[in-house]
C-alpha cells in the first residue's frame, strides 16, 4: 500500500510525486502514457524558467526528475475503477489492482478532434489547439478557428492581436458564445465569422497547412479558404469516464475540486487538465500537482495522530 498513489503520469502527476515523494512518503505513479500531453507537442515556450524546448525533451526532464527520488512508477498501466475506502482501491485493466491510504488523480484531458482530412498529418505543422501555447507561431499569418461555443470565440479574440487575419468557422447557424464575447468579437476588423459551415479538410503542401475547405450547408456547396494555421476548438474532454459515480463531476466531466485539490471522497485529490481548474496549462497542472501532494500529506498526519 502506497501512502500517496497518483493516477496520471503528466506535468500534474510527475510535480505531485516529487512533492510526495520529498515527505519521504512511500509514492507510487501509475501512468498509461509518462509524459501526458506533452508528448504531443512541439514547441513549449511558456513554462516559466525554461525559455524554450521540445514536448517530447520535457516529458524526459519530468521522468528524470520524478526518478531522483523514491518513486514507485508503473508505466503503461490502465487505471479502470476507483474504490473508495480507509485504503483507497485503483483497479487496473490488467486485472490487477493497486491501493493507496491517499489517491491524487491526474489522468490529464484530450481535445475532441473533428475527424477530417488533413487534421493528423498536419498536427502542430498548421493544426493547432492551444491558443495560449501555439498562437505566436502564428503571428502575422492567416488562420482559422474552428468552433463558435466560448472557447472558439475567446481564441479568436486572442488569436486576432497577435495573427493577420482569422476566421472563425462555426457548424451550426448561430455562434454558442455568451453575447459580452460574440460583441468584442464582432468589434474587431481582422476576423471574418462564416456560420452553416463544415469542415471537410485541412489543405496542406506536404510539410505545412494551406487551407481549409468547408461545405456552405444552406446550398450544398464546397468553398475553400487559404490560410496558414487552424486551431480546432471544438471540446476539451476530461479523462474521468472510470470514476464516474464515485468522484463529483462538473457537467463537463471535471473533477470538482476545493483549492486544497480535495475532491469529493475523502482521501481523494486531483490536479491539472482533469479537474474544474480554470486554464489548462502546463505550468498550472504543475502547480495544482504539488499543491494536491502537500493537501494529500497534511491529510495523511491528520489521519494517523494517535
Ligand atoms: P496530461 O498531460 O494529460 O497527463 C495525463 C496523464 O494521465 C498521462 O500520463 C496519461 O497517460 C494518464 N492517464 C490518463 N488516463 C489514465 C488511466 N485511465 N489510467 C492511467 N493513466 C491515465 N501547455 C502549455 O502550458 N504550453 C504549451 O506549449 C502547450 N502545448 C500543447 C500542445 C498540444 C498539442 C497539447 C495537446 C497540449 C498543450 N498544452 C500546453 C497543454 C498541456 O499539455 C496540458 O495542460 C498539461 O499536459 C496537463 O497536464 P496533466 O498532468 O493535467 O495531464
Amino acid at each position: 500500500e502506497f501512502d500517496v498513489l497518483i493516477v496520471g503520469g503528466g506535468p500534474a502527476g510527475a510535480a505531485a510525486a516529487v512533492y510526495a515523494a520529498r515527505k519521504g512518503i512511500r509514492t507510487g505513479v501509475l501512468a498509461e502514457r509518462f509524459g501526458g500531453q506533452v508528448l504531443d507537442t512541439m514547441a513549449i515556450e511558456n513554462f516559466i524558467s525554461v525559455k524554450e524546448t521540445e514536448g517530447p525533451k520535457f516529458a524526459v526532464a519530468l521522468e528524470e526528475h520524478v526518478k531522483a527520488y523514491e518513486v514507485d512508477i508503473m508505466n503503461l498501466q490502465r487505471a479502470e475503477a476507483l474504490v473508495p475506502g480507509k485504503s483507497i482501491e485503483i483497479k487496473l485493466a490488467n486485472g490487477g489492482s493497486v491501493k493507496g491510504k491517499t489517491v491524487i488523480l491526474a489522468t490529464g484531458a484530450r481535445w475532441r478532434e473533428i475527424n477530417v482530412p488533413g487534421e493528423k498529418e498536419y498536427r502542430n505543422r498548421g493544426v493547432a489547439y492551444c491558443p495560449h501555447c501555439d498562437g505566436p507561431l502564428f503571428k502575422g499569418k492567416d488562420v482559422a478557428v474552428i468552433g463558435g461555443g466560448n472557447s472558439g470565440v475567446e481564441a479568436a479574440i486572442d488569436l486576432a492581436g497577435l495573427v493577420k487575419h482569422v476566421t472563425l468557422i462555426e457548424f451550426g447557424e448561430s455562434l454558442r458564445a455568451d453575447e459580452v464575447l460574440q460583441r468584442k468579437l464582432r468589434s474587431l476588423s481582422n476576423v471574418t465569422v462564416i456560420v452553416s459551415a463544415q469542415t471537410t479538410e485541412i489543405h496542406g503542401d506536404g510539410s505545412k497547412v494551406t487551407g481549409l475547405s468547408y461545405t456552405d450547408r444552406p446550398s450544398g456547396e464546397s468553398r475553400k479558404v487559404e490560410l496558414e494555421g487552424v486551431f480546432v476548438q471544438i471540446g476539451l474532454v476530461p479523462n474521468t469516464e472510470w470514476f464516474k459515480g464515485t468522484v463529483d463531476l462538473s457537467r463537463y466531466g471535471e473533477i470538482e475540486i476545493d483549492a486544497r485539490g480535495q475532491t469529493s471522497v475523502p482521501g481523494v485529490f486531483a490536479a491539472g487538465d482533469a479537474t474544474t481548474v480554470p486554464y489548462k496549462q502546463i505550468v498550472i497542472a504543475a502547480g495544482d500537482g504539488a499543491k494536491a501532494a502537500l493537501s494529500a500529506f497534511d491529510h495523511l498526519i491528520r489521519s494517523s495522530a494517535p
